[in-house]
């Protein structure tokens, strides 16, 4: 009899481990699976349907390291390499921010506000491309620019590009809006750094890049620049769309009022939270 486990007893361990730590919560089982699936080899489904299958040595030893750096905090997407966003598999490396599911308010609500066909529309510091990307995936008749101040982000993000065969998005390296030059947009979209830098939160997000998290002291700072400098780079009747902390809508708001936007309202992710900010740039 072989005494290597079966995958409904790496998976019990597993979520044991993760549960216990607490800090790594909520989502222990599901953490346990996409780490187990990716030792195998295999999809979820396949592990769900054979909790019987006896793993070999070699591939339970992968898979209980991966578990190690797990519970000391690494998000599963690092240890996986990949994380879907909106209809798209993403690699995703240290460089960018793994993104979260709550980004896809913006892409809904970009595909909400501007029906026609050939807009121009910028995704400003877009890490791993996701916006942009699954922006492409929708509207492939779209004019797509996606910036980011980092060359590590943006490698990511073309060749997430290149996998998906979305070959309609221009990669520009810049600050904001240094990289759209004097080009006007449809829209302008971003999910800029907005915790502030002494956040108690920042703790739990140490493997990710600081820089796409915090803009520093001042949790407004980007969110108030963008706001600022959008409208030199809208057409008359295009709107800016910001994430933003489920506690920033209120002060979103009034920077975008302060700027000059009217339709400013904040939209609610599907946990209730204040998510997002958009507004219209209707002066000319
Ligand atoms: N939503 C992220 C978080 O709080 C922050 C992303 C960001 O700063 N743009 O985990």
């Amino acid at each position: 009899m072989s005494g290597d486990p079966t995958v409904a007893a790496l998976l019990d361990e597993a979520a044991a481990r993760l549960g216990a730590g607490g800090a790594v919560a909520p989502g222990p089982d599901l953490d346990a699976q996409l780490l187990l699936a990716y030792s195998l080899g295999v999809t979820r489904v396949r592990l769900k349907s054979h909790p019987e299958t006896v793993v070999a040595a070699a591939a339970a030893r992968r898979f209980r390291e991966l578990l190690q750096r797990r519970v000391r905090g690494e998000p599963v997407a690092y240890l996986t390499g990949i994380r879907d966003f909106w209809s798209l598999p993403l690699a995703v490396t240290p460089a960018v921010l793994v993104p979260r599911p709550e980004t896809e308010l913006l892409v809904e609500r970009a595909l909400a506000l501007h029906a026609g066909a050939g807009a121009r529309v910028a995704d400003l510091g877009t890490g791993s491309g996701a916006i942009a990307l699954a922006l492409a995936a929708e509207r492939p008749d779209w004019q797509l620019v996606a910036t980011d101040l980092s060359a590590a982000a943006l490698a990511v993000a073309r060749a997430n590009a290149a996998a998906l065969g979305l070959t309609g998005v221009e990669f520009r390296q810049g600050d904001w809006f240094a990289p759209l030059a004097a080009g006007r947009f449809d829209l302008l979209i971003s999910n800029p750094p907005y915790v502030a830098g002494d956040d108690p939160a920042l703790a739990a997000l140490a493997f990710e890049p600081r820089a796409a998290l915090t803009p520093g002291p001042d949790a407004l700072a980007c969110l108030r620049l963008l706001a600022q400098g959008a409208p030199r780079h809208l057409v008359r009747g295009g709107w800016l769309l910001l994430e933003h902390g489920t506690d920033q809508g209120e002060a979103v708001r009034r920077e975008l009022v302060l700027a000059g936007f009217s339709h400013v309202r904040s939209q609610r992710d599907l946990a209730g939270h204040e998510r997002m900010t958009e507004g219209q740039h209707d002066q000319i």
